[in-house]
C-alpha cells in the first residue's frame, strides 16, 4: 500500500512496438525463466472449456499453450502481448466492438474511465483486455509461461450480483488463457475457505460487494498493490442497495492507480460517487440506442391480463424460439407461468432470486447449451446474462422502468447478430411503454395477433361499462360508446 511498490509498478517501456506502453508488476519476484514464445506452457490442464461452470471458477491459473494456428485479429492495432492477443483470436473476437474501440486504448494510458454501457457490448473485454495488458505477468509471459501464478490482488472487478461475477470472471479466464494469471470469482453462498486459498495466488478477482467486503474486513485479500478497481454496473450495484458497501470498498482500495466504472445509465447517484472517488476521468457513452433499436426487431401485442398466458403458448407456437428468455415481474408468477408451461409440454425452466445459486448455474448451462427453449426469469435474476444466441425476448410483463426494458431487450442482438423482442402491453401500460419509446427513441411496430385483437378488449370493457351504466346516464357520457 505504499508509493514504493507504485513506483515499481509503474515501469516505463515495455519493449515491443518500441512503444511508451506502461506495465505493471506486482512487485514480487517472477517466475521460472523458460523458453519463449508460442506453444509451450501449460502441464497436463484439460482445456478449459470443457468444464462446468462451477469448476471454471477455480482453475489454477497456469498457462495453457498457445496454439499455432490462431487467425490475426483487428486487435492488433492495440499493440498487446502476444498471449493476450492470441487469447482474444482464440475467444473468437475479431473486430473491436465500439466501446472496445473507445476504451482500450484510455485505460492502456492509465486514464480512469467512466463506460456507459450495457452488457452485450462487449464491456467486460473492453476494461479487462487494457487491464490485462498492463500486467508484467502478461506481457513477459513469452519468458514465463511455466510459472506459477501469484498474488497479490491486482485487478479488483466489483459487480452487482453473482452471475455476472461468473461471466466476468469467465472472461478473465478466458483472456489469460496462455499467462500464468489466476482469476477468482467470489460471491456469498460459496464456500469461504476456498476463495481464502484461491485469494493468495490470484492476480484478478471479481465478486459482489457483500462478500468482497468479507474477505477485506478479514484480511484475506491483500489489496496494497492494486493497480486497478472496476465497478461493473455501477447503476444496478446502487438499485440492489450496495451503496454503503462500494463507499467501503472504494475505501480500502485507496492504492489503486485506476479506477474503471461502468454503468448503463449516469444518474445523480453515480456522479456523486464519480465525485466522491474518481478525480480525473475520461467518459465513454454507447449510446442506447444502437444497441437496441438497430438490430432487434422489436414488437408489441395488446392483450388483456387474462390472456396473457393463452397469447404466450400462441406466439411460442408461432415464432418458434429456440432460445428465448421471458420476462415476468414477480418470483411467484415466474413459478407459476413456469408450471404452467410445462404442463402443457412447452420446453420452459425457470431462474429468479429464490432458486439456490447451484440450480441457478445447472439451469443457466442447460439454457446455454440449448437443452431446452425458455428460461422465465425476473429482471433480478436475468441482469447482465452472458448468453450468446438468444433468439427472442418475450415481456410477459411490461418493466418497471424503461431501462430493464433496454437490459430485457439487450439480452438478444448481441454484438451485431439480430434478434426478436415481443411485449405484452396490457390497457393499463400505456405509460410505461410511451416511456420505452421515448428512452430507445422510436416506435414499437404494434402487431395484432389473430384471435386477440385489441378491438376485443376495448368491445368487452364497452360493453360492461355498458351494463354498469346507471338508468338515465346519456350514452355520451361514455367514451367507450362514442368510439363504437
Ligand atoms: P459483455 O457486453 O461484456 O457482456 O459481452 C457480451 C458478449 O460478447 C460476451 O459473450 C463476449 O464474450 C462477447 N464479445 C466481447 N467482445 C467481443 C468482440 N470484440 N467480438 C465478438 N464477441 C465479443
Amino acid at each position: 500500500m505504499t508509493g514504493n511498490n507504485k513506483g515499481g509498478r509503474r515501469r516505463g517501456g515495455s519493449g515491443r512496438g518500441g512503444g511508451n506502453r506502461k506495465r505493471r508488476s506486482g512487485g514480487r519476484g517472477g517466475g521460472g525463466r523458460g523458453g519463449g514464445g508460442r506453444g509451450r506452457g501449460g502441464k497436463g490442464r484439460g482445456r478449459r472449456d470443457d468444464r462446468s461452470v462451477s469448476d471454471r471458477r477455480f482453475t489454477t491459473g497456469k498457462a495453457e499453450p498457445i496454439p499455432a494456428d490462431l487467425p490475426e485479429t483487428e486487435f492488433a492495432k492495440f499493440d498487446l502481448a502476444p498471449p493476450l492477443e492470441a487469447a482474444i483470436a482464440a475467444a473468437g473476437y475479431v473486430t473491436p466492438s465500439p466501446i472496445q474501440d473507445q476504451m482500450i486504448p484510455l485505460v492502456l494510458n492509465e486514464k480512469n474511465v467512466m463506460g456507459r454501457a450495457q452488457t452485450g457490448t462487449g464491456k467486460t473485454a473492453a476494461f479487462l483486455v487494457p487491464l490485462l495488458a498492463l500486467l508484467d505477468e502478461v506481457e513477459d509471459a513469452a519468458d514465463n509461461a511455466d510459472a506459477e501464478p501469484r498474488g497479490p490482488v491486482r485487478i479488483l472487478v466489483v459487480v452487482p450480483t453473482r452471475e455476472l461475477a461468473i461471466q466476468v470472471a469467465e472472461e478473465s479466464e478466458k483472456l489469460t488463457r496462455f499467462v500464468p494469471v489466476r482469476t477468482i470469482c467470489c460471491y456469498g453462498g460459496a464456500p469461504m475457505d476456498r476463495q481464502v486459498r484461491a485469494l493468495r495466488d490470484s492476480a484478478v478477482v471479481v465478486g459482489t460487494p457483500g462478500r468482497l467486503l468479507d474477505h477485506i474486513r478479514r484480511g484475506n485479500a491483500d489489496l496494497g498493490k492494486l493497480d486497478a478497481v472496476v465497478l461493473d454496473e455501477v447503476d444496478r450495484m446502487y438499485d440492489l442497495g450496495f451503496r454503503d458497501d462500494v463507499d467501503k470498498i472504494l475505501g480500502a482500495c485507496k492504492s489503486r492507480e485506476q479506477t474503471i466504472l461502468t454503468s448503463a445509465t449516469i444518474n445523480e447517484d453515480v456522479e456523486r460517487l464519480i465525485a466522491k472517488h474518481v478525480k480525473e476521468h475520461e467518459t465513454v457513452v454507447i449510446e442506447t440506442k444502437t444497441l437496441t433499436v438497430d438490430k432487434v426487431d422489436q414488437t408489441f401485442y395488446f392483450v388483456e391480463p387474462t390472456r396473457k398466458q393463452e397469447l404466450l403458448l400462441a406466439v411460442v407456437d408461432e415464432l418458434q424460439p429456440t432460445k428465448g428468455i421471458v420476462f415476468v415481474r414477480t418470483r411467484f408468477s415466474v413459478d407459476r407461468l413456469t408450471y404452467q408451461l410445462q404442463k402443457k409440454g412447452v420446453g420452459a425452466e425457470l431462474i429468479h432470486s429464490g432458486i439456490p445459486q447451484r440450480k441457478r448455474e445447472r439451469i443457466l448451462q442447460s439454457f446455454k447449451e440449448s437443452k431446452f427453449p425458455l428460461l422465465i426469469a425476473t429482471d433480478v435474476a436475468a441482469r447482465g446474462l452472458d448468453i450468446d444466441d438468444v433468439t427472442h425476448v418475450i415481456n410477459y410483463d411490461v418493466p418497471n422502468h424503461a431501462e430493464d426494458y433496454v437490459h430485457r431487450v439487450g439480452r438478444t442482438a448481441r454484438m451485431g447478430k439480430t434478434g426478436t423482442a415481443v411485449t405484452f402491453i396490457t390497457l393499463d401500460d400505456g405509460a410505461i411503454l410511451t416511456a420505452i419509446e421515448k428512452l430507445i427513441n422510436k416506435e414499437i411496430r404494434q402487431e395484432v395477433f389473430p384471435g386477440f385483437e385489441i378491438k376485443r378488449a376495448e368491445e368487452k370493457r364497452a360493453e360492461k361499462k355498458e351494463q354498469k351504466r346507471p338508468p338515465g346516464m346519456p350514452p355520451w357520457a361514455n367514451p367507450a360508446r362514442r368510439r363504437r
